[in-house]
């Protein structure tokens, strides 16, 4: 970027661990309302925010956690390809002060990059409550750089850091560049670095240093790369090829590893005064939820607890929402009637648009309740304990537990969930998990069960919506296992996965990632759901010979009757419901918005609406064995349309697209039928 466009603008990046608080900080800072999550892997890609302190504009980025500078990841990539790059004016190195030891590893490594590098220990809040102190003189004497206490949660030390970041720009450490002659004794470093390795090692970083300066004159913090040489980092050998077979033996790595260690062992022994790692609280809960053999158990136990929020909670919230989508119906039509519409538009507006839309609205209240369970589990640090007990199982299944983090982000919804595996290091394990996430019952199938359960199983409905989640699960990790095996995938090593700290969830982070989802919801039902319900009304009223008096002549009528044959083995060989399935490739609510319009009932959702949905299906010998082979196909037929478009963009092909719907249609048609034929047996 030119200078003079950013003069006054100091362009800063946030980096550290994940689960350290970037994101936190990021929008404490901007007012952002990017999402907070107690569990790594959040997030995936950079986000730019603004600032401003004193007469400073500031351009924040955060970037997705990362332990080291390696590039083993592509969100590893993402970072060190920005923190390396020329834009980035000083380097805020977020770190959990509440376990400093873990953190500092990446401290080090930013320091020797030899840009201006600040450190906010954040999460003081925590430190502070726990009885821990840190020496916030030494510290940064012994580091070479400020360090600023934060809490973005607690919103302290804001202002300071800002502060130190206008001061410090300026200031680089790596000053040996410009007075560090050849002639001089090698080995005076300690005055000039933060960490000095053995002299062995030093001694052949000079070296290379010093080949380094004749073949890449302009070259910026040559020391860093020197090191990288010496550990053999692909990416920098292959970038500036060098032959350094006289100076470099073997690879260095896991000694400069080691020394670096040694170094964070020293700062903590003069440094920390109170060491407790981590909170009894912490351990005592785990010992439970994280059991091995009770873990999966209390799981599933947690989950069936969400559902039964979801059914109870949502439907008694549901009554209020009734009254006021009952008035807007009434209204809309007498409106109408009153200018003189014709009845054609007000069958449009009724049935078509306001039914959809309606009926998709009404189911508001669920989704927001189970947003808000989803949110606290994965705010208090629960999440990533599912996938550590998963881990385990996944171990044995031969599959990497790592997968189970976008599986279940899931839930949620399966657009997120596909990116989220930009986690995985290894690219077949990735391309596995994309595929197999979206057999997980995200959110928008839950109107789907809500309505057909609700409606064919009387008080067992929650238990039938709730082994959709189960059977969903099941389902990902036997294709996962089914896939690894094609695609002939090397056994993977168990990732160990790390476990936050129990955290009391927080409010705004909660209500931000809530409020995110209904928004998402709302403008669903606005653009979406009114799209394909006024396109399921046309195909409903028009037919081959113009407006069609008899619906069964009409256009829908014509093509779900063309695919009725493949359907009957099924169950579902009905031409409404084959028309319904369709349009629900657009989005999985759409399958409840289309039986509304195609046997015209405004209030699908309520017990009325549901009373006479179930008796013009009863009429046509759709029974609850059916239903559940419907609920069934839902969950597992194809992706929406929006993760297809993810699963192109992630995958880069479109080949990848295609194969996922295949395997979906397969697996939903192969599964659906054999329930459904073994059903009626009895
Ligand atoms: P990131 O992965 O580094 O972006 O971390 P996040 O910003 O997503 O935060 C991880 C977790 O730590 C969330 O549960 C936050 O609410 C919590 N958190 C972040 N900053 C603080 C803090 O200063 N104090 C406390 N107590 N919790 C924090
Ligand atoms: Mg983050």
């Amino acid at each position: 970027m030119p200078k003079s466009q950013t003069e006054n603008v100091i362009n800063v990046a946030f980096i550290g661990n994940p689960n350290c608080g970037k994101t936190s900080l990021f929008n404490a800072y901007t007012g952002a309302k990017l999402k907070v999550a107690n569990w790594p892997g959040v997030t995936v890609e950079k986000k730019e925010g603004h600032t401003q302190y004193h007469n400073h504009d500031y351009k924040l980025v955060d970037l997705p956690g990362i332990y080291a500078l390696t590039s083993y990841t592509m969100e590893e990539t993402l970072s060190r390809e920005y923190i390396l790059g020329e834009e980035v004016d000083v380097i805020v190195d977020v770190a959990d002060a509440s376990s400093l030891e873990r953190n500092l590893y990446l401290t080090l490594q930013l320091i020797e990059l030899g840009k201006p590098v600040v450190l906010a220990l954040n999460m003081m809040d925590i430190v502070e409550e726990r009885g821990m102190e840190i020496d916030l003189h030494r510290l940064p004497e012994m580091l070479g750089i400020p360090v600023i206490p934060v809490s973005a949660r607690k919103k302290t030390g804001l202002n300071i850091l800002m502060h130190a970041v206008a001061h410090h720009k300026d200031k680089p450490i790596d000053k040996t560049e410009h007075h560090h002659s050849e002639g001089q004794h090698i080995h005076k470093h300690h005055d000039e670095f933060v960490l000095v390795y053995s002299d062995e090692i030093e001694d052949k970083i000079d070296a290379v240093k010093i080949k380094l300066k004749e073949s890449y004159p302009d070259m910026k913090n040559k020391r860093w790369h020197a090191i990288k040489m010496l550990a053999e980092d692909e990416e920098i050998c292959g970038k500036y090829p060098l032959d350094l077979s006289d100076i470099i033996d073997r690879s260095y790595e896991s000694d400069i590893i080691a020394q670096k260690y040694d170094f964070i062992e020293e700062v903590m022994e003069e440094c920390m005064v109170n060491r407790t790692e981590k909170s009894e609280k912490t351990d005592r809960i785990d010992a439970v939820l994280t059991h091995r053999i009770w873990g999966v158990p209390v799981f599933l136990g947690i989950m069936a607890f969400v559902f039964f929020l979801t059914f109870m909670v949502g439907d008694w919230l549901k009554g209020f929402l009734e009254t006021g989508l009952d008035w807007v119906y009434e209204e809309t039509a007498h409106f109408l009637i009153w200018c003189k519409a014709s009845d054609w538009v007000v069958s449009l507006v009724v049935d078509g648009a306001l039914a959809g839309v309606g009926g998709i609205l009404s189911f508001l209240p669920n989704i927001f309740i189970l947003f808000l369970a989803l949110a606290v589990l994965e705010d208090s640090g629960y999440m990533s304990r599912v996938a550590y007990v998963m881990n385990h199982i996944m171990g044995k299944l031969g599959l990497s537990g790592r997968a189970f983090i976008p599986m279940l982000l899931g839930f949620g919804c399966s657009v997120p969930a596909v990116m989220a595996s930009r986690t995985l290091e290894n690219p077949k394990d990735r391309l596995r998990t994309i595929l197999v996430t979206p057999f997980m019952s995200c959110s928008a199938k839950l109107p789907v069960y809500v309505l057909l359960s609700g409606m064919f199983f009387g008080k067992y409905a929650m238990f039938a919506a709730f082994s959709m989640y189960v059977i969903g699960m099941m389902t990902a990790v036997a294709a996962s296992l089914v896939l690894s095996r094609i695609m002939k995938a090397e056994r993977v090593n168990n990732l160990l996965i790390e476990l936050p700290e129990y955290k009391a969830p927080n409010a705004r982070s909660i209500w931000i990632y809530v409020w995110e989802k209904i928004k998402d919801y709302i403008t669903k039902a606005g653009t979406t759901i009114f799209i394909a319900s006024v396109a399921v009304w046309l195909l409903m009223n028009f037919g081959p010979h113009g407006m069609a008096a008899d619906m069964t002549d009409s256009f829908g009528a014509h093509l779900g009757k063309l695919l009725v044959p493949v359907m009957k083995p099924t169950g579902l060989g009905y031409w409404q419901i084959v028309l319904a399935l369709l349009s629900g490739i657009a989005a999985k609510e759409v399958v409840v918005s289309s039986l509304s319009v195609l046997y015209g009932i405004t209030n699908v959702s309520w017990a009325v609406g549901m009373s006479s949905l179930a008796a013009m299906l009863g009429a046509q010998g759709f029974t609850g064995i059916n239903a559940y082979a419907m609920m069934l196909f839902c969950l597992l037929y194809v992706p929406c349309i929006a993760t297809i478009a993810m699963i192109r963009q992630e995958t880069g092909s479109k080949k990848w697209p295609v194969v996922s719907v295949c395997i979906q249609l397969g697996t939903a048609w192969i599964v659906t039928t054999l329930f459904y034929q073994i059903a009626r047996l009895f």
